[in-house]
């Protein structure tokens, strides 16, 4: 008889020493003393369930400044400790950064986003973290509190190196994110696919940023991210480029679908294969590309399509 191999796994919460501190200073006492940072807890409480630590955790929630969030024209601003649900239900949010807006609405259900927060989807570091290409093409940055007075902000794209890893140091916090709100004639827009329709993660994912000329056709600005594809989410340069100078047309859109399908970096695992990624990349440009055209009409004058 072969011997056996058993893994066992608590599927219950260990005994946690939780912190509830109601002060920035309290919450570094607690880092300080290797505590973990608990926001809305849906990834660090199943995660704590699996494996059984981290035993001691600092709870957020009660530190009333990291719960403001800021909307205005030329920029966001979003506290720590504000839920997915809470942006989702604020209109102004949803037209300043739709790319944003879509990417939320897409994360889990309508019980897991009232829970949820945005800064807790960027700090877990998903590949496959919904809002990550979004706030990529909103050129979000990360602002990280080393200490009381001692801040930084980081760009997304530095933030984020590997998969659950960030550039948080130990005994860092991350206190929000920041990015840039629509300006006149732009649009965003996210798309993912999946599995399932619902609580389920991205097989791949693609947000778009598009700035047009005053003409409404032509294009003067991209940016282009790209999720589930690679090690962290990226940004596709290069099939961004493409775009810029000409007007969207199905001969522009497809040559940007199949740069940013060169440029990803997939891996065959039980949900896709590399390759079926690399297709998907390729419709989900063309696909949010079109959304974003669509949103745009607004733009031409009465409203008027091509
Ligand atoms: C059923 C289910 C469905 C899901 N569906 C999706 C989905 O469709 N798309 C998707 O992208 N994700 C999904 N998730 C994952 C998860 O809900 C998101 O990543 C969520 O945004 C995490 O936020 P949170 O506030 O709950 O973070 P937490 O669980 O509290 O924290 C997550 C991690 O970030 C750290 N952290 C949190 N905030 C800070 C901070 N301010 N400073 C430093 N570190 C911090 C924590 O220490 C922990 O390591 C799903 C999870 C579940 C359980």
């Amino acid at each position: 008889m072969g011997s056996q191999v058993s893994i066992i796994r608590p599927s219950y919460l260990p005994e946690i020493e939780l912190f509830r501190p109601s002060s920035i200073d309290g919450v570094f006492e607690c880092i300080k003393d290797g505590a973990r940072v608990l926001a809305g807890g849906t990834d660090l409480l199943p995660w704590a369930s699996q494996h059984g630590q981290p035993r001691k955790m600092v709870w957020i929630g009660n530190v009333e400044p990291l719960h403001g969030f800021s909307v205005d024209d030329e920029r966001l601003q979003i506290g720590a400790c504000v839920t997915q649900g809470e942006l989702i239900r604020c209109a102004d949010f949803r037209r300043a950064a739709p790319a944003v807006a879509d990417s939320v609405q897409f994360v889990g259900s309508v019980q897991l986003r009232n829970q949820a927060t945005l800064l807790g989807n960027v700090c877990s570091a998903s590949p496959a973290g919904d809002t990550l290409p979004a706030l990529l093409v909103h050129e979000a940055q990360v602002e990280i509190t080393g200490a009381p007075g001692q801040e930084r902000q980081v760009s997304l794209d530095d933030f984020l190196l590997a998969p659950g890893k960030t550039m948080l140091a130990p005994g860092e916090l991350a206190s929000g994110v920041s990015f840039c709100g629509l300006r006149a004639n732009e649009m965003s827009a996210y798309r993912r696919h999946t599995e399932r329709r619902a609580l389920d993660l991205a097989v791949a994912s693609v947000a778009a940023r598009l700035v047009f000329e005053a003409d409404g056709y032509t294009v003067a600005g991209a940016r282009v991210a790209l999720g589930a594809v690679g090690p962290t989410a990226l940004v596709a340069i290069e099939a961004a480029k493409s775009l810029v100078g000409h007007p969207l047309t199905g001969e522009t859109k497809s040559i940007c679908a199949a740069i940013a399908a060169e440029t990803c970096k997939p891996i065959s695992d039980f949900r896709a294969s590399a390759d079926y990624r690399r297709q998907l990349v390729k419709v989900l440009v063309e696909d949010v590309i079109g959304e974003i055209e669509q949103r745009a009409r607004i733009f031409k004058p009465n409203g008027e399509g091509r």
